[in-house]
């Protein structure tokens, strides 16, 4: 995705060379006009060669505006998170989970290059209340994890937690999750939610940013275009 600045700077380019174009098509149809009134013939043909090549490149730049101002209207964050990085984080939820069968949360932050947001770590803060249906984030854990993240000039892109229970439905975020993101975009992070069902399903969710993920790699499927499935979930 080009950046606001990049996206001005190209639309003002195409815009001169549309100028450009009209004022020379406005000089040769004067010639035109002229070569024909004087039965010029090979002028004439001449004049209507340049003709056609000045349209042909008119209606390159319209294509090149139409496509600039689609991508202008998809201001949308873009997140990328690998097939792999999803499994793995998967299984460890999971792993985390089974051992006192209670939902466990991790901390995911990435690059952040040309606009585009790519998951790619972990990092597992300390959980202050964890039940079957419900985890929260010890304060102290969560700012020494934020502050560690800043001093590498990274940020907190993503949590993702699991329910304890199977299927697509499981996915859904709870009101909590919802506050608890809420939370996180009032205070002005990029950061989505994602919820991990115990049979693989995961769905990415907001407050109110709105976002779009694409999962790179195989053996996750698309379900819908914030829920995937993990197809292979058995821990290798
Ligand atoms: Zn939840």
């Amino acid at each position: 995705m080009l950046s606001h600045g990049k996206q001005e700077e190209m639309r003002q380019k195409i815009q001169t060379g549309n100028q450009f174009i009209e004022n020379r098509l406005n000089d040769l149809f004067e010639n035109l006009k002229h070569a024909c009134e004087n039965l010029e013939k090979e002028k004439c043909n001449q004049l209507v060669d340049e003709l056609l090549n000045c349209e042909e490149v008119m209606s390159g730049l319209s294509f090149c505006l139409d496509t600039l101002a689609s991508e202008e209207k998809d201001n949308r964050q873009k997140y990328v998170v690998g097939s792999l990085f999803l499994r793995d984080c998967f299984n460890l939820l999971l792993k985390e989970a089974r051992k006192n069968d209670k939902e466990s949360l991790v901390y995911v932050t990435g690059m952040k290059v040309s606009g585009l947001i790519i998951l790619d770590r972990v990092s597992m803060p300390q959980l202050s209340e964890q039940s079957g249906v419900y985890v929260s984030v010890d304060h102290e854990s969560s700012k020494a994890i934020l502050c560690d993240l800043d001093k590498y000039g990274h940020g907190l892109h993503a949590w993702f937690h699991n329910h304890t229970s199977k299927g697509e439905s499981a996915t859904l975020p709870s009101n909590k999750d919802f506050a608890t993101q809420e939370r996180l975009e009032r205070g002005g992070y990029d950061a989505v939610g994602a919820v991990f069902s115990e049979d693989g399903f995961v769905r990415f969710f907001s407050k109110q940013t709105e976002f779009k993920i694409e999962v790179f790699g195989k053996g996750v499927k698309k379900i819908e275009d914030f829920l995937f499935k993990i197809e292979e979930t058995t821990e290798l």
